[in-house]
């Protein structure tokens, strides 16, 4: 089933000092299936987090259109566009945007409360998200007594416990050292794999794309290319080395 239908999305942004305007996305088009795994890889401004907040609905296209579960993402206000956000997507942007005067688990807790989630089923699903993530200790902590990996741990299990629809992760395992790295990597994953979960991962690192099941690479707003693994993820990071090369190559 198509979850996510991005049609020819222009995205434009005016120029912040006078100068020209930056077209971010340019007649981009994407379609993701449930349970699919996407990377996108692409030079800095090539529009790839452009691409997730149009995802989340934080920033509308221009022109095109963006459909999630069958919902027309320009047309969600209100109720609908905060039910949307706390339901069917989870988000691990690059800042990882926690509340600092709640504790970790009051953080990821917050979204599940707005649901009317029940308290038991709440308490499982922060501590099965913390315990994969190994932050379970660090649970009544509050974000500035912890390091800046442990803030992005905290995030990504605030999405993971949503048990959102799609899951969409800016450079998450940026700031993390290659241990939590794998263990974060391991965690979206498995919630691919066991609810199904789409997951769309920005990433510069090809070993990280080489988990995903296609890699997009996307350049001036458009995509430059798309290869599919064939299930060998040794074969597929080779693959997505030769992209690379080919793309510092041609530009
Ligand atoms: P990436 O994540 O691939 O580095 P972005 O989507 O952040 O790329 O940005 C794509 C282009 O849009 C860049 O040229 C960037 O400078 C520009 N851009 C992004 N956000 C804004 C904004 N809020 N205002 C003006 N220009 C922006
Ligand atoms: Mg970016």
């Amino acid at each position: 089933m198509t979850i996510i239908r991005v049609m020819a999305v222009t995205k434009t942004y005016g120029s912040r000092f006078g100068g020209p305007s930056v077209r971010a996305l340019d007649r981009f088009s994407l379609e993701i299936e449930s349970g699919d795994f996407v990377a996108v890889m692409g030079p800095s401004g090539s529009g790839k987090t452009t691409l997730l907040k149009l995802l989340s609905r934080i920033e509308r296209p221009d022109s095109g259109a963006v459909f999630a579960n069958g919902k027309d993402l320009s047309a969600l206000s209100g109720n609908a566009l905060s039910d949307f956000r706390r339901t069917e997507i989870g988000f691990v942007f690059q800042d990882s945007s926690l509340l600092d005067s709640m504790t970790l688990r009051e953080n990821i807790s917050l979204p599940l409360s707005l649901s009317r989630i029940s308290a038991p089923e709440i308490e499982a699903r922060v501590s099965e998200a913390a315990r994969g993530l190994q932050i379970a200790d660090i649970l009544e902590k509050y974000p500035f007594e912890i390091s800046g990996g442990q803030k992005q741990r905290a995030a990504a299990a605030r999405a993971i416990a949503i048990h959102p629809t799609i899951l969409l992760a800016d450079e998450p395992t940026g700031a993390l050292d290659s241990r939590s790295g794998r263990d974060l990597l391991e965690r979206f994953l498995s919630l691919n794999r066991s609810n199904a979960t789409a997951v769309l991962l920005v990433t510069h690192d090809p070993f990280v794309a080489s988990w995903a099941r296609r890699t997009i690479f996307l350049k001036d707003g458009r995509t430059f290319t798309e290869i599919r693994s064939g299930g060998d993820r040794r074969a597929f990071f080779d693959r997505i080395l030769e992209v690379q090369a080919a793309m510092e190559r041609l530009y």
